[in-house]
């Protein structure tokens, strides 16, 4: 089948099935068999492939990395009025499912040394609100947090931990898969994900009974009965045949995505690392990153702006670092425990084109364009 190129913008990071078609060998055999729907093999197959990937005992594929959190908050009990920490850097799904369960957030400031919760700020957090119900970290970017002082802050203060990995699918922290460090972890394969469903979540713990009981309330709480009996509140969470047969088809090129991702990082380093103010997403020793989307911070008279003008002058796409929460509309009325790290991010950082499906050329193409402005 020939195939026109409609649009020959370059994304940030956009759907890149394989080549040798797996994705479709799975959709293939649910519309074969007519098990589109319900449930069935590849919704099995993605949660049992997507464990061993990880490292977990059990996992919920659900339609959405935002079901999965609010899944993962109620497992975790939080309920009306309890308190729960959330990075003020990350996107919004992070922080939206406290607000679903009628809880509080308290978002925490990041550190340079990972762009990602500060330990520091939420060792403060944890002093001025002991009665905390969650933590939810983030891994942006796919670079990890600094999980042993988290880990240990959290133990030591009894608190369960949510990981939001939604962009860190390929992503070590000492040789173990992030997600898997918390009681619950979270991923995503929307659309701009390193991998992606068209659209999915999946819910990963060790503890399989709680897993067991997000299958339920992802399938409207139906109690074992032959009529509809409900005795707790229920969601329409799960993922379709369908969309796992995808999802199984793309975990087959995690590994060939997370090295295309790494590539794309040493070549904008190596291209674009030299350059006055110019300040790569850190890295730390401890981290095998999936480098989803390769970023820097600029502290000198190129601005951030004068990147994302040049590029879209050339229908390249590039963005700000997420807003703070705690600089949203929505979010600003809640509490914020750190000081300007995020905020000094999100004024200063970039993040460039990181879509896997990128040539040399239009990596060459990228960096001329940058280089250009200095
Ligand atoms: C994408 C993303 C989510 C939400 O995932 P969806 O599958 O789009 O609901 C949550 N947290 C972070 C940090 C994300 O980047």
């Amino acid at each position: 089948m020939e195939i026109t190129k409609v649009n020959e913008r370059i994304f940030l990071s956009s759907p890149h099935m394989s080549d040798e078609g797996y994705e479709m060998e799975y959709v293939k055999e649910a519309f074969d068999t007519n098990w589109i729907a319900p449930l069935g093999e590849n919704v099995n197959g993605f949660e049992r492939e997507l464990s061993e990937k990880v490292g977990s005992k059990a996992a919920a594929a659900l339609t959405s990395g935002t079901a999965a959190i609010h899944l993962a908050l109620r497992a975790a009990g939080v309920g009306e009025g309890d308190i729960v920490f959330c990075p003020t850097l990350t996107f919004s799904a992070t922080a939206n499912p406290i607000i679903y369960q009628n809880a509080v957030p308290v978002f925490i400031d990041s550190n340079y040394e990972t762009w990602n919760m500060c330990p520091e700020a939420l060792e403060e957090a944890l002093q001025k609100y002991p009665e905390v119900k969650a933590v939810i970290v983030v891994h942006l970017y796919g670079l990890s947090a600094d999980m042993d002082r988290i880990v240990d802050l959290c133990k030591k203060h009894n608190v369960v931990l949510i990981e939001d990995a939604a962009e860190s699918l390929g992503t070590y922290y000492k040789g173990k898969h992030t997600g898997t460090f918390g009681d619950y972890g979270i991923f995503s394969f929307n659309g701009n994900k390193i991998i992606t469903t068209s659209g999915g979540g999946m819910l990963v713990s060790d503890n399989e009974e709680r897993i067991a009981k997000a299958k339920f309330w992802a399938t409207q709480s139906r109690d074992q009965a032959r009529h509809y009996q409900h005795s707790e509140l229920g969601f329409n969470y799960r993922m379709s045949n369908v969309v796992a047969g995808i999802g199984r088809g793309q975990l087959k090129v995690l590994d060939q995505r997370v090295e295309k991702k790494n590539y794309i990082y040493e070549f904008y380093k190596r291209e674009l690392g030299e350059l006055e103010g110019v300040q790569f997403m850190p890295s730390n020793e401890w981290d095998a990153p999936n480098y989803w989307l390769s970023s820097m911070t600029l502290t000198g008279k190129v601005r951030p702006i004068d990147i994302f003008e040049a590029l879209e002058a050339e229908n390249i796409e590039s963005r700000p670092v997420w807003k703070p929460m705690h600089m949203q509309p929505f979010f600003e009325k809640y509490e914020f425990v750190g000081t300007d790290v995020s905020e000094k991010l999100f004024e200063n950082g970039v993040c460039l084109p990181s879509d896997t499906k990128m040539t040399d050329a239009d990596l060459a193409k990228i960096v001329e364009i940058i280089k250009g402005l200095w």
